[in-house]
């Protein structure tokens, strides 16, 4: 998912895929100046080490200086060094920053702030992001991204206390599969209703929807039923995020940890 602010360029995961998407909606790997790593399973990272390369190889080719910042759980690192391990090390640099805690854990670029939180997704650490993103007009639009997993209390807590406008979450499975969901450690329909009617935010986005569902998801109606404000992601589909903050809201402190 790429979320796009005042010159900045972010991607949230990375599978397999993830230049022909990119592609297909004109963003040059070269131009991301972040990337988010939830956990490591496969349809979330398989496409990260092919990017970095294509990422080095422009680079290198327009020889320009330029850092990007790879946030991550441990893995991230030692991939990030075997995808651009040939590469002149004189032009790109990943800022690697693994994630130990969340309070020691927040990013910040050029004004924009993003924060890991934790989610619970079996027995891998996923970690959802939390982004304060600088938008026109000197304002912010807050977006929180999960995969994939069910959210542990401190998140909601953080999300409780710091606001949300934009909530985007998995729901691989209907409610009626929750024994399956609690099986694989993924989130339901009832998961995100619960976090949507807890935090408010101004729209919730559904992803990571799992392939059983073809034409009709479940999800959306069943959510809908709690919580009004919700669309089903789609490939290559846009938010416009800046027609969302609220002018009397003051949201450009720091964040707040419960
Ligand atoms: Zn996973
Ligand atoms: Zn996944």
């Amino acid at each position: 998912m790429l979320i796009e602010g005042v010159g900045i360029t972010m991607l949230m995961d990375a599978g397999e895929g993830v230049q022909i998407r990119l592609r297909e909606v004109g963003v040059e790997p070269a131009q991301l100046d972040l990337i988010a790593i939830t956990h490591l399973h496969g349809d979330h990272v398989f496409g990260l080490m092919p990017l970095l390369q294509s990422v080095a190889m422009r680079i290198e080719s327009m020889k320009i200086k330029r850092s990007v910042v790879l946030v991550g759980p441990q893995g991230v690192d030692y991939l990030a060094r075997a995808a651009i391990g040939s590469f002149d090390k004189d032009y790109l640099t990943i800022d690697v920053r693994l994630i130990e805690d969340p309070r020691s854990s927040v990013v910040v670029v050029d004004g924009n702030t993003v924060v890991p939180l934790p989610i619970a997704h079996g027995d891998v650490r996923s970690w959802g992001y939390y982004v304060k993103l600088r938008v026109s007009g000197g304002r912010y639009v807050r977006v929180f991204y999960g995969a994939d997993g069910v959210p542990e209390e401190f998140t909601i807590e953080f999300l409780k206390r710091n606001g949300v406008d934009v909530l985007i979450h998995e729901a691989t499975y209907s409610r009626v599969h929750s024994a399956e969901a609690l099986r694989t450690g993924h989130a339901t329909s009832d998961t995100v209703a619960r976090m949507a009617v807890s935090v408010n935010p101004q729209v919730v986005i559904l992803t990571h929807i799992s392939q059983r569902y073809g034409s009709y998801v479940p999800q959306l109606d069943e959510v809908r039923t709690r919580f009004k404000r919700v669309y089903l992601a789609e490939d290559l589909m846009t938010y416009p995020i800046y027609i969302l903050p609220r002018e009397e809201l003051d949201v450009s402190g720091d964040v707040l940890f419960p």
